[in-house]
């Protein structure tokens, strides 16, 4: 009996493994693009190649890492934002492997601006409708925490040794005028942005201790809390399965 080993890992996915094969030295000191570890994880999936699945994995919670540390300020032609619903899809088949990716393709969605109907159905792979769904309820949490932290958080220390000279307050308003718009729905950008101004700010010891603690906890609160928000499943579960749509399978291009 012969296979037809197109009916089972598309072409472009085949093809993406093949040259894992033959690159894979080049690989490790160079990671292929994101749309190449794409193809290797479908394919590798298909084919149950563990070790060029492990490495896609590995390679996609580089990309998404499960953390709120450093996030970059958002970009629309950043290959991590045009493939976050692809990913996003294999994270929710594939719970047992990629769940360390899901929060943080949530957070690229749900944090670019516009409607979010236009990922119903385009690109190469469309989000569910409970993901829809989910984006639009992550999308106001995060307003909600930047707006909030933006016009009711207060510096002051109690232990405040600065007196007159220590200007934490005025950083206040220097926030609501710089950023509060720019950072919209993207909380952990405009956190990185506030700390990344520390040196700037003319406070006291202890105020700027108190100051960056703060911001700190509410980034993790933030992290934290998008857990309930995209219902993330427990890992050790039989993985979720919203979608019987055909481009959805582990081999669509
Ligand atoms: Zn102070």
């Amino acid at each position: 009996m012969t296979c037809d080993l197109s009916e089972i890992v598309h072409s472009a996915n085949f093809e993406a493994l093949l040259a894992s094969m033959e690159d894979s030295i080049h690989y490790h000191e160079t990671p292929p693009d994101l749309a190449t570890v794409l193809c290797i994880y479908r394919a590798a999936s298909c084919l149950e190649f563990a070790s060029y699945q492990a490495f896609a994995v590995s390679a996609l919670n580089n990309f998404y890492p499960d953390t709120a540390l450093n996030i970059p300020k958002f970009n629309a032609k950043a290959p991590v934002y045009s493939h976050a619903i692809d990913v996003m899809r294999l994270g929710r088949e594939n719970i047992s492997q990629l769940a360390g990716v899901l929060k943080r393709t949530f957070y690229e969605l749900a944090r670019a601006p516009g409607d979010l109907l236009r990922f119903c159905g385009q690109g190469t792979t469309a989000a569910s409708f409970n993901d829809i769904c989910r984006l639009g309820t992550v999308k106001q949490h995060l307003a909600y925490a930047w707006l909030t932290l933006a016009t009711t958080a207060h510096w002051k220390a109690t232990n405040c040794s600065g007196g007159d000279s220590c200007r934490i307050n005025k950083f206040q308003s220097h926030l609501r005028k710089n950023y509060v718009l720019q950072c919209g729905n993207d909380p952990l950008y405009g956190i990185e942005k506030l700390l990344s101004e520390a040196d700037s700010l003319e406070a006291c010891a202890e105020c700027l201790a108190a100051w960056r603690a703060s911001l700190e906890d509410r980034r993790n609160g933030i992290w934290e809390d998008l857990a309930d928000w995209i219902d993330m499943p427990e890992t050790d579960t039989e993985s979720e399965s919203e979608s019987s749509s055909p481009a959805a399978r582990p081999n669509s291009p």
